[in-house]
């Protein structure tokens, strides 16, 4: 079953928007809620009394989660169908995308936290299988690429062309875990290692990608028959805020910052536009980012894509807010 109970192709990427509240500091500067989740399926910008005049316009996507719902009903309703479809040799991918502060990784957390839990209660409802799952994280910052399991390992990790299994990175640690609380373990050192990153470096989240990659292998006890195995990949996706892919700045700040704009993160959203049109909208340019690379034998194809679209409620941010639902819109 699929979220609203809409039929969706095969090829399609779910498409969900999640309205985060207010936060303190935007409560302390009395900034105003700009939009509004009228159902499960559209959100509309609230015109402040100084526009009157302004017609309401609503987004509509597969699902929209106002401030009240919680990471649960995200997962639940969002995302969970496409992330256990790496138990039955289905690549997937999860992303969340939205401006910095807009609530991609404490959703990511959560979304996480709840796909574990899944996957080993799968792999205990399924004796007759044998599961093998394993984990590798990296973060790619500046077209960069470390690994998120081995601090050692250094800040520029080569990408290498597999010809059976694609881009691989070079010496990237893949851990098998032992059990859930093993896998969330590792998780938490991801997540720490991107912390480590943030304080070193200022500012390094917003400018980051975060791929967490769970690699779920399967095959049928008492069988030798390769059929019968499964082998797909589930990524966790958090990417760098989505200002690194506005056009909207001005020249000068653009210039001023140097790397304003994130190869990685304007690649993808050409790339995700491009499989949102479908299979012949041409030449999909995988090979112009690290981070599309890394990702083209799961996104497209055969694989399963999900996008959770982060929004700050704050009329301060009502720009912000309005680029992602037009990357939502146009990735649908
Ligand atoms: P991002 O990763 O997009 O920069 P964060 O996930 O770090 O943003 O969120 C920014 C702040 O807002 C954090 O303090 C986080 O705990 C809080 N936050 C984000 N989403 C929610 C939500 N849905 N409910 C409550 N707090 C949230
Ligand atoms: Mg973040």
């Amino acid at each position: 079953s699929t979220p609203g109970g809409q039929k969706l192709r095969e090829d399609k990427i779910l498409v969900t928007v999640r309205l985060r509240p207010l936060n303190k500091r935007e409560q302390s500067s009395k900034d105003q809620i700009a939009w509004e989740c009228i159902d499960d399926n559209s959100i509309v910008y609230k015109p402040s009394p100084l526009e009157r005049g302004t017609q309401p316009t609503a987004f509509t996507f597969d699902k929209v989660f106002g401030p009240d719902c919680s990471t649960e009903s995200v997962y639940e309703d969002g995302v969970k169908n496409v992330a256990l479809s790496a138990l039955m040799g289905i690549n997937a991918t999860i992303f969340a995308y939205g401006q910095t502060s807009s609530g991609k990784t404490y959703t990511m957390k959560g979304i996480k936290e709840k796909a574990v839990t899944d996957i080993y209660m799968h792999i205990v409802n399924n004796p007759e299988r044998n599961f093998r799952v394993k984990i590798s994280g990296l973060e790619i910052y500046n077209e960069n690429v470390r690994d998120l399991l081995n601090s050692e390992s250094g800040r520029n990790l080569k990408l290498l062309d597999d010809p059976e299994r694609g881009t691989l990175v070079e010496k990237l640690v893949e851990e098998t875990a032992n059990d859930d609380q093993h896998l969330r373990h590792l998780i938490g050192v991801c997540d720490a290692q991107r912390q480590v990153g943030e304080t070193a470096l200022n500012d390094t989240s917003s400018r980051s990608h975060q791929i967490i990659r769970l690699t779920i292998e399967s095959t049928l006890r008492e069988s030798s028959d390769h059929v019968r195995s499964y082998v797909a990949i589930l990524n966790f996706v958090d990417l760098a805020g989505s200002e690194r892919a506005s056009q909207t700045n001005a020249e000068g700040v653009r210039l001023r910052e140097g790397c304003h704009i994130n190869l990685s993160l304007m690649t993808l959203t050409t790339v995700i536009r491009k499989l949102s049109v479908g299979k012949r909208s041409g030449h999909i340019p995988y090979r112009d980012s690290k981070l599309t690379r890394i990702l083209q034998h799961s996104l497209g194809g055969n694989a399963r894509t999900a996008i959770i679209c982060t929004l700050s409620p704050a009329s301060s941010h009502v720009e912000q807010s309005r680029n992602t639902l037009l990357f939502a819109t146009r990735a649908k």
